[in-house]
């Protein structure tokens, strides 16, 4: 029946860090520092998983379709700007390219950066236009206007995943002002960085901010999502929506965590102190960044080796060998518990051969 399906899902899809896992449980650690997906450690808010419980028996119901109370929580955390939720924010952009692309239509890419963007809009029949970044990993908003000219849609992510490279609210406006097309902002990872571009939403009526509560709201497991879209935006975004987007139980634990502001605190405090730690006392380059995860240059040696070599000692983390632009000697290391930040510490100086 395989010729039924359409040639974009028969290859490869998202690529998971499994290999690694499984090598140091050969190795025999039964519990192994896994800074390789960027999850919060730490569980979600006691405020949320209260909120949660106390939803779960009326799921009999289906949920909000207005998603209300996540919405008015938005409202409240960052003001009066226009939102749209969805099952994560891959959930968003894949909503976001189905109301833009059809087949043949080309799409910008910073690259490099998350892979989802590219999967999403191949399975809409569009075409990846990759943007490749400055040899900082940043982004030069002429070059980037310049090449992404003709396209539709544009994917941009600051903190970017995996480099951890933060963009100036300047060189985003730059953009904006620039660029014909849609511009979709991944902030997946901005609550661990000072930069705020919401004030853009004000002027822009082209830019489309992602937000999500997998990472700094330790919400990965209820997959909830969010972005500002502009006034315009809205009812088109809901037309291209399933009907029923957030369940009612992440949508129930998403109000609540955005609202208790110091757990999301104590969080950012720790990630922060620790991005600076591995900056400090890593024996390998870090690249700066902003995010909860830092991406380090292990030159001469390669992202592969290293990532089976941490893994030997018990330590997992992301070889970036597999994202498409970026040569093969770069890791990527999640923020996780301390007792795992001092694991990978401890390896990566073990490992270290200048
Ligand atoms: C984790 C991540 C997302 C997806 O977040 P979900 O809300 O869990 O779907 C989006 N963009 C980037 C860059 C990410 O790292």
């Amino acid at each position: 029946m395989k010729h039924l399906i359409r040639k974009e899902f028969l290859e490869q899809g998202y690529v998971f860090a499994t290999r690694a896992a499984e090598i140091a449980r050969a190795a025999g650690h039964t519990r192994p520092a896994r800074l390789a997906s960027n999850e919060n450690p730490y569980p979600p808010s006691p405020k949320a998983i209260k909120a949660a419980e106390d939803v779960l028996p009326h799921t009999n119901r289906y949920p909000d379709e207005t998603n209300r109370a996540f919405i008015d929580a938005l409202k409240e955390r960052h003001g009066e700007y226009h939102f749209v939720a969805s099952v994560g924010m891959d959930g968003i952009i894949d909503t976001v390219i189905r109301t833009i692309i059809s087949d043949g239509d080309r799409v910008a890419v910073a690259t490099p950066t998350y892979s989802y963007y590219g999967l999403a809009v191949q399975a809409q029949g569009g075409v990846t236009v990759s943007v490749p970044r400055k040899a900082d990993f940043s982004v030069d908003p002429h070059a980037f206007c310049r090449d992404a000219a003709g396209t539709k849609l544009a994917f941009l992510c600051t903190p970017n995943n995996p480099t951890g490279t933060t963009e100036t609210t300047e060189t985003i406006a730059a953009i904006c002002e620039n660029y014909e097309g849609i511009l979709f902002l991944d902030c997946a990872y901005i609550e661990f960085d000072e930069t705020d571009y919401r004030p853009l939403m004000e002027k822009y009526e082209n830019l489309i901010i992602g937000r999500t509560m997998s990472k700094a709201y330790s919400l990965a497991g209820l997959r909830v999502g969010y972005s500002f879209v502009p006034a315009w935006y809205e009812p088109i975004y809901h037309r291209a929506a399933t009907p029923f987007t957030l369940n009612m139980v992440s949508q129930a634990a998403a109000a609540a965590a955005l609202e208790d502001t110091d757990h999301v605190e104590r969080i950012v405090t720790m990630v922060k102190e620790w991005r600076k730690r591995f900056m400090d006392e890593c024996p390998y380059p870090v690249v700066p960044g902003g995010a909860n995860y830092v991406m380090v240059d292990v030159a001469p040696g390669r992202a592969d080796d290293m990532v089976t070599e941490l893994a030997q000692k018990g330590v997992i983390v992301r070889s970036c060998a597999s994202f498409p632009g970026l040569p093969e000697h770069y890791i990527r290391v999640s923020i996780g518990e301390p007792w795992e930040n001092e694991a990978f510490l401890t390896a990566i100086r073990e490992l270290y051969q200048p």
